[in-house]
């Protein structure tokens, strides 16, 4: 395998002249691709051109009806959980949109030692989380890149009352192969990078001084983490940098680019809407917003174009929007979320040190309780990374009918641990209606599996997946 260097797949004359062209597609045509879509095979640049064309509401119902078909199918009600640990604030990048670039003062600078990030991840741990996402600005302390590394180590080598956490995932700026290997020996889930945008111009811009100015680096930065080995790759856009079309349908071409060269696409992808950071004007007013429509059209058409690609939605949203996106595709959210280094231990104060604002401030449990008294199965599963069930062997899996047998049953084990653990009585009791009801309504092989699961953890064993 060899080392890509330079993009091939971005060139933005193209995009438009797709975009410009879709513009004049007719109803009839845009129906044709939403039957297509219902087939689960993903779509084609052109198709989701003209989804994105679509300017009349109820065109866009039926964009809505079909994503909410194909989420069903493929994923079922489970809504995978996750917390961000953010370890350090340090950055020597300067991005204009970001509260962490090395230029601003309001921002306390605080890089977490590893008792601190121990103590970060015992808090997660004791609220019921199992999966964290560790994020880092790019600066390390004097120990180099070996600081994330040494991290990763303490935050599994972590423990409250016996449990630990099952999947660390890396959101940090690009590394050289040699260093996505030694993340990958770290047993890390999936590595995470957003080119933010695919805009060259745009990109060029918004970042001033630092190593981050290199485009190319960073957009291959998901290829050189296959090539290290790692399978599960995540990518995304910050969405109010640039036209939303035009940076969907470049996120497709990278899409495919990974497909062409990797032989698998990316696990996740993440569309984060700027939020205000403290020391940001264009935070504050970003130059290209998308609206709350255009968001949801956004997670629908993404739904449709890669349906076994997980959707990734932060905290950044408030409650309304996420509630609404979850039928529309979203797979993973986070919750109870802090931005700033030493968030979850208080430490400092969180206006002075954190990363951006957010817009849904409630707790794990509050979360919990809400996701499920929408009837969705809020769940902690580890199980396919740690059963190797990654990069194509995942996707493969991922056909409906498969995946049932695993993500189904996994996700009600893991969210009745959560519940005998760590809900509150009032969600535990939501809860536990809500998975007797969905074994009695599986269909019979996967019900089996499942109650045997669920029994088991009733029964008092933990960690229980197949
Ligand atoms: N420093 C690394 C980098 O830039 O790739 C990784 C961590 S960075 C803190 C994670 C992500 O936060 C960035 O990729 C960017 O998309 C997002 N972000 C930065 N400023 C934001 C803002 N004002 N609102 C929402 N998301 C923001
Ligand atoms: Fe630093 Fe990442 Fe923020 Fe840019 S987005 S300033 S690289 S932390």
């Amino acid at each position: 395998m060899q080392t890509a260097t330079t993009c091939d797949f971005i060139d933005e004359g193209e995009i438009q002249s797709v975009l410009a062209k879709a513009q004049d597609g007719d109803k009839s045509h845009v129906r044709q691709v939403l039957a297509k879509a219902r087939q689960l095979e993903g779509l084609s640049e052109t198709d989701v051109a003209s989804l994105l064309a679509i300017d009349d509401a109820d065109l866009r119902e039926q964009l809505y009806a079909a994503a909410q078909y194909v989420k069903q199918e493929i994923y079922g009600s489970r809504l995978v959980l996750f917390a961000p640990l953010y370890i350090s604030n340090l950055c020597r990048n300067e991005c204009v949109y970001c509260a962490f670039r090395v230029g601003n003062r309001q921002v306390k600078r605080r890089a977490l030692n590893q008792e601190q990030i121990a103590a970060e991840t015992r808090i997660l741990l004791a609220q019921g989380h199992k999966r964290l996402l560790l994020v880092a600005g790019e600066s390390y302390p004097p120990e180099g890149f070996d600081y994330v590394l040494h991290a990763i180590d303490s935050i599994y080598a972590a423990r409250h009352n016996g449990a630990n956490i099952r999947r660390v995932n890396v959101n940090v700026a690009p590394l050289n192969v040699e260093q996505f290997a030694q993340l990958k020996a770290r047993k890390i889930g999936t590595y995470q990078i957003f080119q933010e945008t695919y805009h060259r111009p745009t990109y060029a811009k918004v970042h001033v001084s630092g190593q981050k100015r290199d485009y190319d680096w960073r957009i291959m930065a998901p290829h050189r983490a296959m090539e290290a080995g790692i399978d599960d790759v995540g990518i995304g856009v910050l969405l109010g940098l640039h036209d939303w079309r035009f940076e969907t349908l470049a996120m497709m071409r990278h899409i495919a680019a990974l497909e062409r060269d990797r032989g698998v696409g990316p696990h996740t992808v993440s569309v984060p809407r700027m939020e205000p950071a403290v020391g940001s004007e264009l935070a504050a007013r970003p130059a290209h917003p998308a609206s709350d429509e255009q968001f949801k059209m956004l997670v629908a058409i993404l739904r449709l174009a890669v349906p076994y690609t997980g959707i990734i939605m932060s905290t950044r949203e408030n409650a309304a929007m996420r509630r609404a996106t979850f039928a529309l595709g979203v797979s993973q959210i986070s919750a109870g979320s802090r931005t700033n280094p030493g968030g979850y231990s208080e430490l400092g104060s969180e206006c002075d040190e954190s990363q951006f604002q957010l817009g849904d401030h409630r707790s794990l449990d509050e979360v919990v309780a809400d996701v499920a008294s929408l009837g969705y199965v809020p769940s902690f599963c580890t199980g396919c990374y740690r059963m190797g069930r990654t990069g194509r062997d995942f996707m493969d899996l991922a056909k409906p009918g498969l995946i049932k047998h695993h993500c189904g049953p996994n996700a009600l084990s893991s969210f009745q641990e959560y519940l005998n653990d760590y809900a509150t009585p009032p969600t535990r009791q939501l809860g536990q209606a809500l998975i007797d009801r969905i074994m009695a309504s599986s269909e019979p092989s996967e019900g089996k599996i499942s109650s045997r699961l669920v029994g088991r953890v009733r029964c008092g064993e933990r960690d229980v997946f197949v």
